[in-house]
């Protein structure tokens, strides 16, 4: 799904509603699958290209880092960004809070499921984990280190045993 930027007239929104069903990108730690999305995106011009504020939700599913069980994660963004056409001519350009929301676009065409991805792989964390008292992550967490230490010191012991009771 694309949207010709050229299409649209000055002063007016156009508002395009998006569903995905199921979609896959990859994040930092790995694949996230990404369920039931749907994104309302309002695109209008502006003195330097366009702005599209979008409103998205849906679920992104991914591996927990820790104990390495699907992870659901419960996406709802609204934001905004600012699509300018090209580089601005000024040699020095200072970024401020506002223009932290401003991407360059090389064609004057978005592609509204690649966008609607991009925001949502923001709204994901770099290493995605349970809650901390989320409680069978952290028996997952904690579990392997026990069983080593009671592996170690049962083995003799037992071993030994057998022979006394013989
Ligand atoms: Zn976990």
């Amino acid at each position: 799904m694309r949207i010709r930027l050229e299409e649209i007239q000055p002063n007016k929104t156009v508002t395009r509603e998006l569903d995905l069903e199921r979609e896959t990108i990859n994040g930092v730690s790995g694949e996230v699958v990404l369920e039931d999305v749907h994104a309302t995106l309002r695109l209008r011009t502006d003195p330097l290209g366009f702005v599209v504020h979008y409103d998205v939700t849906g679920r992104a599913v991914t591996d927990c880092i820790r104990c390495g069980e699907p992870l659901v994660l419960d996406v709802a963004q609204s934001d905004w960004i600012s699509l300018r056409v090209s580089q601005p001519d000024e040699q020095h350009i200072v970024l401020n809070q506002t223009e932290m929301n401003v991407r360059f676009i090389t064609e004057p065409e978005l592609d509204l499921v690649q966008f609607v991805k991009e925001a949502i792989e923001l709204a994901v964390p770099d290493y995605p984990r349970h809650e901390e008292n989320h409680s069978e992550c952290q028996a997952a967490f904690s579990a392997e280190p026990e069983e080593v230490t009671d592996t170690e010191s049962a083995s003799p012991f037992q071993a030994l045993a057998k022979y006394l009771e013989e």
